[in-house]
């Protein structure tokens, strides 16, 4: 072939590319999901055949991180971008009556992919807000369709939160003061309580009737599912309970994993899997409080509610047949940058805001680098007075502030519990998260003047990220009002017990 052939050839080859459909996405996101939870990520007695299919057909991260060890902000920041300091989706998290809300003028994913023609659709666990009359529900957020529980499952009694069989109760107490927790379609109650055995085929019909319809409509389309699977009480129908030797929390991993494998086949039967960027990660690390019922952070340190490794990096796999090349790959990545790659894969517009995410597009399609080189750490309960608990910068990862968590209780760890109170560390704690993922050994500094320079980077690095960060006013600290949470039966008497339908 002469160059120039070669040049028209690959022109050509391009603008095939270029005018291709757009890719659709899934978006898979787990509960209180810790790093060594899943089969492909060496857990002994997980099932998940569904996430390992994907985890062998696609690319599967090491260093994956999401930007808070609790729900709700983790959540913000995956679908808008930013860190959740941004977005007011601090501290803590949103309940039923919380008068606050991920705010409307934030542009979540969802909103960016409309524009370039993608029908949308959520399901699953919300917990972004509710507000008054449904202020903040998905479909005010760029989905045109949702199915699922607005917030936590726990946030209500334990009413039908069962295993089956047998009949295993809840283990540890819920919300029993407010009301029993709702499905809603759309803006709608369609069950209060909410059925939770029969959830997930109620999520799997959703998805496959989304999926189905988009592609005779010859439609791109966006499925983002936030799935109540894994975060406590465990629960799961009749299709996985009791089939695996992990127990109720193996049960319950069990059932996400065969409502992704029902998604899957859904976007095989629809002819569009070669077309589809399937994503999955999670949104904090393990509820070790939960002990054998809550989840595993593998050979990182402690989980869920802390700042350490286990509080924040996550399983996190691409898939994407023929374009995705099969593979593991040690680059960096966060859930802050699920909206701008899935923005430049689809040609949709990034909104004028401060965007912390980062293009991971080519590190998914060409094996390139990652863009990102820094990972910033923030508590459950971000403050402009501590400013960052921890920054990561390349292989290495400076503590600045330690502090256990109650859900990172009962390990045999001194510094997971709650007992293990705030700590400054002037200077801070370096560890080589390459050599030591486990932050077991605290780097000295003492005679290693290229230690000494790593550190003045990092602190480099924090201080110009700390200069630009504007806290937006807490959604949370807006406060909650019993009379907002979601009743099916609104004028009904004694509340919240009448609010069953
Ligand atoms: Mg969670």
């Amino acid at each position: 072939m002469t160059r120039l052939c070669r040049v028209v050839f690959v022109n050509v080859l391009f603008s095939c590319l270029s005018s291709a459909s757009p890719p659709n996405f899934v978006l898979l996101f787990a509960d209180d999901l810790g790093y060594g939870d899943l089969g492909c990520y060496g857990h002994p007695t997980s099932l998940t055949p569904n996430l390992d299919r994907l985890a062998a057909g696609g690319l599967r991260f090491t260093d994956f991180y999401c930007t808070s060890p609790v729900c709700s902000p983790s959540r913000a920041s995956l679908l808008t971008g930013r860190y959740q300091t941004r977005t007011g989706i601090y501290p803590g998290v949103l309940y039923p009556g919380s008068i606050g809300g991920l705010p409307l003028n934030e542009t979540t994913i969802a909103e960016v992919l409309k524009p370039a023609g993608y029908a949308t659709a959520a399901m699953g666990k919300w917990h972004l807000g509710y507000g008054a009359n449904g202020t903040f529900l998905p479909t005010n957020q760029g989905f045109d369709h949702y199915l699922g529980i607005p917030y936590s499952h726990d946030m209500g009694p334990c009413k039908n939160l069962t295993c089956f069989p047998p009949d295993i109760k809840c283990f540890g107490l819920c919300d029993v003061g407010t009301v029993t927790v709702p499905l809603m379609h759309d803006d709608h109650i369609v069950q209060q309580p909410a059925n939770f055995l029969e959830l997930e085929k109620a999520y799997s019909d959703f998805a496959t009737n989304f999926i189905l319809t988009s592609a005779q409509k010859q439609q791109p389309f966006f499925l983002y599912y936030p799935s109540h699977h894994t975060h406590y009480p465990q629960y799961a129908g009749q299709r996985a309970a009791g089939k695996n030797s992990r127990g109720p929390f193996g049960d319950s991993l069990a059932e996400l994993d065969d409502t992704i494998g029902d998604i899957m086949g859904a976007l095989e039967k629809a002819g569009v899997i070669n077309n589809t960027l399937v994503f999955f990660t999670a949104d904090n690390g393990p509820e070790l409080m939960r002990m054998s019922r809550g989840g595993n952070a593998g050979l990182l340190k402690c989980g869920k509610g802390t700042t350490y490794e286990g509080g924040m990096r996550e399983p996190a796999i691409a898939f994407w047949p023929g374009t995705i090349k099969p593979g593991v790959t040690h680059q960096m990545g966060s859930i802050l940058d699920i909206l701008p790659t899935f923005a430049s894969l689809a040609g949709g517009k990034l909104p004028s805001v401060i965007l912390d995410g980062v293009d991971l597009s080519k590190l998914l399609i060409h094996q390139g680098q990652s863009p990102r080189e820094t990972m910033m750490f923030y508590p459950t309960d971000p403050s402009e007075m501590y400013g960052l608990f921890a920054v990561r910068y390349k292989e290495y990862k400076a503590h600045f502030y330690t502090r256990g968590a109650t859900h990172s209780g009962t390990t045999p760890d001194a510094d997971c519990p709650v007992f293990a109170v705030l700590k400054a560390h002037d200077p801070p704690l370096l560890f080589d998260l390459e050599m030591d993922p486990s932050e077991n050994y605290q780097l000295s500094l003492s005679g290693k003047p290229e230690l000494q320079n790593v550190l003045e980077k990092i602190k480099q690095i924090k201080a110009e990220f700390e200069a630009t960060m504007v806290f937006a006013k807490s959604e949370m600290s807006k406060g909650t009002d019993r009379t907002l949470a979601p009743c099916c039966n609104p004028q009904c008497s004694p509340k919240p017990t009448c609010c069953t339908c």
